[in-house]
C-alpha cells in the first residue's frame, strides 16, 4: 500500500486532461486542446542553438547543484533589469522547472501541521505540494468582483500562530488576475509584523497586457525583502516548458535549505538546458514582447466571443494566458439527455459535444468556473470558440428536473469497531456509569425494539443511529413495566476515547463508544439477540445462521460463505427468478422443532451495501428512496481504484452521488420494494444450507455429510477459496456477529448446527464453477 499522504493527493488534473485530449486525437478525433499551460510558440532559435552548442561542447555532465554561476548571474541581472531586484548569485537556486523549486521550497519551509495560506482559485499544485510536506493548506476564497485577488482583510483573518507562509501567484493561473503595486503593499502591510514567508510565484511576470505594470513582491522595499522567495523560470516567458528550468531567489538561509534538498533529489537541472536558459536571460528579449502582443490579441478575441454567450460571464485578465469564465448559469441544464451539474460535468460535456478540452474550475478550488488557455493558434481559437458557443447554446433548462434528494447520513467513523468482551462486572458498571453521565437527558434517545424473541433497548445521543434503529427493527413496548432483555449504549462525544465496542454477557449490556456507524450498532444488537435466543433455549434448538436466504414455495435456501465467494451475486441471480422470494440478506434466526427449521428474518429492512447496485439494475432507483449511509457525494471520498485508474468517474460527469464508490456505503432497503409484498417473506422453512467456495478446480456441487458440514462450518473457511478473497481470516460458523468465541459458545454453535443439519441438506457449492442455474437444478431435482 502506498503512503496515506500520496493516496490523498490526485495527479495533476491539467496533465490528465491534456493526456485525454491527446488520446482522442490519436483516435482521429479532431479535438482542440485548450487545457494546456504552455505557449504554443517554438523556443526561439538563438536559445535552441545555445542548447545544441552545449551538447557539441560536451557540456553534458553534472553541474554544481544550485546551477552554473553564469546562469545565476544572468538571472540576477534579469531580475534587476526587469523588476529592480538586487540579489547575489548565492541567493539564487536553479532547478528542474519552477515546479521543482516550489516543491523544494515548501519542503524546506514547512514542518508537519504548519499552515500555508493559499488563495483560491489556486494553481492545482499548491495544495498538493503543501500536503506532501505534511503541512496544512489554508484555502482562502477570493471574489471575482475583487479581480480574484486576495484582500488584506481576508489575509489578516487567515493568519494564525501556525502560519508559516502564504503563496501569492502573480499573475495568477487560473484567473489571470494580477496585483498592482499598491495592492501588494496593502498585503505587505498585513504581514509586516508577522513571522511568515511569502512564496511569490511570478512565473507569468512577463506576460501582462494593456500596459499593466508588473511589480515583484520582493521589490516592495528593503524591510519586506526577507519575507518573499521569488519563483520564476523560462517555461512561459521563453516558450521553454520542456527544457525544465526554473529558479528561486530569496534569503540565503532559505536557498541553502532548498539546496540541501536539491542535492538529494535532482542533483542539478539539466546542464544543456542551463546553457539554453543562460542564452534566454542574457540574449535579446524582443521575442518575449512579440509573444505578449500576440497573446493580448488572442485574449481580446476570446473575450469578445465569450461576451456574446447569454448566461456566461468572463473576468478580463491582466496577465498569464488563461480565461476563467463563470459557467454556473449552465448548471442543471441538459442537452441530449446529459445533465450538467458541476465544472467536471461541463468539462466532460465540452469534450464530447464541442471536442474542446478545458479544465474544470473545481481543480483550482472554484467549481463555478472553467479554465481555458488561449496559448494556441488563432485558427484553433476561432474554431474552438465556434464550437463552445454552439455547444452551450444547445443546453436547455431540463424539462423535468427529477432531483433525487438522497437521504444520506455521512458518519465520522467508517469502519466497524472491534468489540471487547468484558468479564468483569465492576468494569461493566463503571462503563455504564460513564455512559449514563455523558448521555444526560437532553438529546437522549431511548427506544425498545424486538429482535427475534428479545427486547433490546438502545440508549444513545446519536440521532442517526436512533433513526436507523427505528427504521430497521420492529418496535417493542417501551413502557416502564417492560424490562428489556438487553441494553445497548451508543454514546458519542467522549473525549479521549477511541471508537470501540464492549460487551458484558451476564448482564447483556453492549456499549459503543464514539462510533456513529450503523453497522457497528446493528452487529452488536444482532450478536446480543443471538445470545439471548440461544441462552433462553439451552437445548441447541435455537440459533442463527449468517447468510443470504431466499424462499421458494415455503422452503428456504441460505447461502453461507466468506467475501469473495459471490454470495451477493448468486442471491440476486436467484431473486431475478419470480419463483424466489427474498428472506434476509444477512442473518436468519432459526428454531428447530418438529423436524422443521423455521427461519425468521428479524429485520424490517435489508441493510445492504450500495455497491450491490452494480449487480441488479433494480436497486439504484430503490436506494434513491431508501435511507442511506455514507454514499459518496464528493469525488475525494471515492475508493474505487478501477474508476480512478480509468479516469472514468460518474461524479465527474455530473452525477450527484455514486453507489459503488465506497464499501461502507449502505442503504436500508425495504424488501417489499424488490418485487412487491408477496415477494418478500419473514419466515421460511430452511431446507438447504449452501456453503460457498470459489475456485477454479473443485466440482460445482459436493454433497456434505453431517460431520463434513460441521467441520467446514467450525473451521469457517471456504475450502479451496482463495485466501486473498476471504481476507485470509477464518470465521467460525461464518458468523462475524458472534460476540466472543468462548469454547462454551462454540460448543453451543456446534450443538445448534448439529440439530439444524437433520432437516437441512448441506452442499458445498463452488461459485467459480457454476451459477444460480445450478442451484435451481439442485433444488428441483433434489439431488
Ligand atoms: N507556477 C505556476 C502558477 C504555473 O502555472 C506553472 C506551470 N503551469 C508553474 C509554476 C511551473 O512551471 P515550470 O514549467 O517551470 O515547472
Amino acid at each position: 500500500m502506498i503512503s496515506e499522504k500520496v493516496q490523498r493527493i490526485g495527479a495533476s488534473p491539467t496533465l490528465k486532461i491534456s493526456a485525454k485530449a491527446k488520446a482522442m486525437k490519436a483516435e482521429g478525433i479532431d479535438v482542440i486542446d485548450l487545457s494546456v499551460g504552455e505557449p504554443d510558440f517554438p523556443t526561439p532559435e538563438n536559445i535552441k542553438e545555445a542548447g545544441i552548442k552545449a551538447i557539441r561542447d560536451n557540456f553534458t555532465k553534472y553541474t554544481v547543484s544550485d546551477g552554473i554561476l553564469s546562469l545565476r548571474q544572468a538571472i540576477t541581472k534579469r531580475l534587476k533589469e526587469d523588476h529592480g531586484l538586487e540579489y547575489a548569485p548565492k541567493q539564487i537556486i536553479v532547478s528542474a522547472g519552477a515546479k521543482s523549486s516550489l516543491f523544494h521550497l515548501v519542503q524546506a519551509l514547512v514542518d508537519e501541521g504548519e499552515e500555508v495560506i493559499v488563495p483560491a482559485p489556486y494553481w492545482v499544485t499548491y495544495p498538493e505540494c503543501v500536503a506532501l510536506a505534511k503541512g496544512k493548506a489554508v484555502i482562502v476564497r477570493t471574489r471575482e468582483e475583487d479581480g480574484f485577488l486576495l484582500m488584506p482583510e481576508a489575509l489578516k483573518a487567515s493568519i494564525s500562530p501556525a502560519t508559516k507562509a502564504i503563496i501569492l501567484n502573480n499573475p495568477s493561473n487560473p484567473t489571470g488576475g494580477a496585483y498592482a503595486k499598491d495592492q501588494l503593499l496593502a498585503l505587505a502591510e498585513v504581514i509586516k509584523g508577522e513571522d511568515v514567508y511569502v512564496i511569490a510565484d511570478e512565473i507569468y511576470a512577463s506576460l501582462v497586457y494593456d500596459n499593466f505594470k508588473f511589480t515583484s513582491f520582493a521589490a516592495l522595499g528593503e524591510d519586506i525583502k526577507k519575507k518573499p522567495i521569488v519563483i520564476n523560470g523560462v517555461s512561459k516567458s521563453y516558450s521553454m516548458t520542456g527544457w525544465r528550468i526554473g529558479f528561486a531567489a530569496g534569503p540565503a538561509e532559505v536557498i541553502d535549505g532548498m539546496s540541501k534538498i536539491q542535492s538529494h533529489t535532482t542533483s542539478n537541472a539539466c546542464s544543456i538546458a542551463q546553457k539554453a536558459a543562460l542564452e534566454a536571460y542574457d540574449g535579446p528579449q524582443y521575442e518575449v514582447q512579440k509573444m505578449v502582443a500576440e497573446f493580448q490579441r488572442r485574449r481580446n478575441y476570446c473575450l469578445m466571443r465569450l461576451a456574446a454567450v447569454p448566461g456566461l460571464s468572463c473576468f478580463k485578465p491582466q496577465g498569464a494566458f488563461y480565461l476563467f469564465p463563470n459557467v454556473k448559469s449552465f448548471y442543471d441544464k441538459e442537452a441530449n439527455g446529459a445533465k450538467i451539474r458541476n465544472s467536471y460535468g461541463m468539462a466532460y460535456y465540452l469534450l464530447k459535444e464541442a471536442r474542446v478540452a478545458i479544465v474544470p474550475g473545481d481543480a483550482f478550488g472554484a467549481d463555478d468556473y472553467i479554465r481555458l488557455s488561449y496559448a494556441t493558434s488563432m485558427t484553433n481559437l476561432e474554431k474552438s470558440m465556434d464550437r463552445i458557443v454552439e455547444a452551450l447554446g444547445k443546453l436547455k433548462t431540463a424539462k423535468k428536473v427529477k432531483r433525487v434528494a438522497l437521504s444520506n447520513a455521512v458518519t465520522r467513523v467508517k469502519k466497524t469497531v472491534p468489540v471487547d468482551v468484558m468479564a468483569d462486572a465492576r468494569m461493566r458498571d463503571a462503563l455504564v456509569a460513564e455512559m449514563e453521565s455523558h448521555l444526560g437527558y437532553e438529546g437522549r434517545y431511548e427506544w425498545n425494539v424486538r429482535i427475534g424473541g428479545a427486547v433490546i433497548q438502545l440508549r444513545t445521543n446519536i440521532a442517526h443511529l436512533n433513526d436507523f434503529w427505528l427504521e430497521n427493527f420492529a418496535p417493542a413496548p417501551g413502557e416502564a413495566d417492560v424490562k428489556p432483555h438487553g441494553v445497548i449504549y451508543a454514546v458519542d462525544g467522549i473525549a479521549g476515547r477511541e471508537p470501540r465496542g464492549f460487551y458484558h454477557e451476564p448482564t447483556r449490556t453492549g456499549v459503543l463508544v464514539n462510533t456513529d456507524l450503523y453497522a457497528s450498532l446493528r452487529g452488536l444488537a444482532i450478536g446480543l439477540a443471538m445470545d439471548i435466543a440461544a441462552r433462553s433455549d439451552g437445548a441447541g434448538s435455537a440459533g442463527a445462521v449468517r447468510g443470504m436466504s431466499v424462499d421458494v414455495d415455503g422452503n428456504g435456501l441460505i447461502l453461507v460463505g466468506p467475501p469473495g465467494t459471490k454470495k451477493t451475486e448468486l442471491f440476486f441471480e436467484l431473486l431475478a427468478d419470480p419463483r424466489f422470494k427474498v428472506h434476509t440478506n444477512d442473518i436468519a434466526f432459526v428454531e428447530i422443532a418438529g423436524g422443521r427449521a423455521a427461519a425468521d428474518c428479524v429485520e424490517r429492512k435489508l441493510y445492504m451495501p450500495t455497491t450491490a447496485a452494480e449487480l441488479d439494475r433494480r436497486l439504484a432507483p430503490l436506494f434513491d428512496r431508501s435511507k442511506c449511509e455514507n454514499v459518496v457525494i464528493h469525488k475525494e471520498s471515492c475508493q474505487d481504484l478501477e474508476c480512478q485508474r480509468a479516469d472514468d468517474c460518474r461524479l465527474d460527469r455530473g452525477s450527484a452521488y455514486c453507489y459503488k464508490a465506497a464499501k461502507e456505503a449502505h442503504a436500508l432497503l425495504d424488501p417489499a420494494w424488490l418485487g412487491g409484498p408477496a415477494a418478500a417473506v419473514k419466515r421460511t422453512n430452511l431446507r438447504w444450507l449452501i456453503l460457498l467456495r470459489n475456485d477454479a478446480t473443485s466440482p460445482a456441487v459436493l454433497e456434505l455429510s453431517k460431520d463434513e458440514a460441521l467441520r467446514t462450518l467450525e473451521a469457517g473457511e471456504a475450502a479451496g477459496a482463495k485466501k486473498a478473497l476471504t481476507g485470509g481470516k477464518p470465521q467460525p460458523y461464518y458468523n462475524p456477529h458472534l460476540l466472543g468465541a468462548t469454547p462454551e459458545k462454540l460448543e453451543a454453535q456446534k450443538a445448534f448446527f448439529g440439530r439444524l443439519l437433520d432437516p437441512v441438506r448441506c452442499v458445498l457449492f463452488n461459485s467459480g464453477a457454476a451459477g444460480a442455474d445450478k442451484l435451481k437444478e439442485l433444488i428441483s431435482t433434489g439431488r
